[in-house]
């Protein structure tokens, strides 16, 4: 596995790469990695010639300055997860690397209505740093097929409405999320918690069970209210927002003969530590 730190170093790699006639996959994380990460190596792997991880804690997509200096960090550990699944290319600039001329700098991107509901509407500023981040990787990698998890579903619908607005050559590939023994989905922040969080936190899958197995025969508020129940009687779960909304705009969704593919979302406080998940219904 190569490493580089340099965009230049990396452009210049992958493009004799490519004038070689190989695919490059891309699959862009925040380190601190586990098997969900790794499943979208491995279906990179499959896929295509040249994969490339990178491996940045993006300052501008944490509207929680906490959640930033809190957010585990542990390359040495990433990088031999990642040699060990196939990965060709790690790519883990420094901040100066990535924002040489500043943070002001973003891509012209109408997220609409996207950005108004959910991580959205509750982590100002969210997406637009997410945006900017994944189309500097993008111009950097300039992949043929890029791999993002259904864990973070809304992030997915923002990272295909960014590349067909902004043209990029990408596929996008959405990966199923990959989850603990107790359904727990896996997320760095887990790494977080105290071991009776991490029990209560295995709630947040039963009940988002919960809610896929009721949602046609009981009323959408007063199910959406009963789940809230559940998780606040944990007394270390404390739901932010719990929504059914359609699969594809990502609007709410209040009626159990909706037509269209419907989806629950769910951002839960476990003590300090915030978390999502999502299932289709
Ligand atoms: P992150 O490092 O949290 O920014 O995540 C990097 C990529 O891994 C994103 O596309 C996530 O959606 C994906 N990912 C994170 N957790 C999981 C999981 N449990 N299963 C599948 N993909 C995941």
């Amino acid at each position: 596995m190569k490493k580089f730190a340099k965009i230049d170093d990396i452009k210049h790699f992958l493009e004799e790469k490519r004038s070689a006639g190989q695919t490059i996959g891309f699959v862009p994380t925040m380190g601190a990695l586990h098997p969900g990460h790794i499943s979208l190596i491995e279906r990179a792997v499959e896929e295509t010639d040249v994969v490339v991880a990178s491996i940045f804690v993006n300052p501008t997509q944490f509207n929680n300055p906490d959640d930033l200096k809190n957010y585990p960090r542990m390359p040495e550990a990433d990088a031999a997860m990642l040699e060990s699944a196939g990965t060709s290319v790690l790519f883990m600039p420094e901040v100066e690397e990535m924002y040489s001329t500043g943070f002001a700098e973003k891509p012209q991107v109408d997220l609409g209505d996207l950005e108004k509901v959910m991580e959205g509407a509750h982590r100002s500023g969210h997406f637009a740093g997410v945006v900017q981040v994944v189309s500097k990787l993008f111009d950097i990698v300039n992949p043929d097929r890029s791999y993002f998890g259904e864990k973070d579903y809304q992030q997915l619908a923002v990272i295909r409405r960014m590349t067909t607005q902004l043209r990029y050559r990408t596929a996008i590939i959405g990966c199923p999320t990959v989850r603990e023994a107790d359904g727990l989905a896996m997320s760095s922040r887990n790494l977080r918690l105290s071991p009776e969080e991490r029990q209560a936190a295995a709630q947040i899958n039963r009940t988002l069970h919960y809610i896929k197995q009721n949602f046609r025969t009981q009323p959408t508020e007063s199910l959406l209210a009963e789940a809230a129940t559940q998780l606040l009687s944990t007394n270390i779960l404390h739901p932010e927002y719990l929504e059914i909304a359609d699969a594809e705009t990502l609007q709410s969704v209040r009626t159990n003969t909706y037509a269209q593919p419907v989806r629950v979302f769910a951002a839960v406080f476990c003590g300090a530590v915030r978390l999502i998940d999502n299932m289709g219904i």
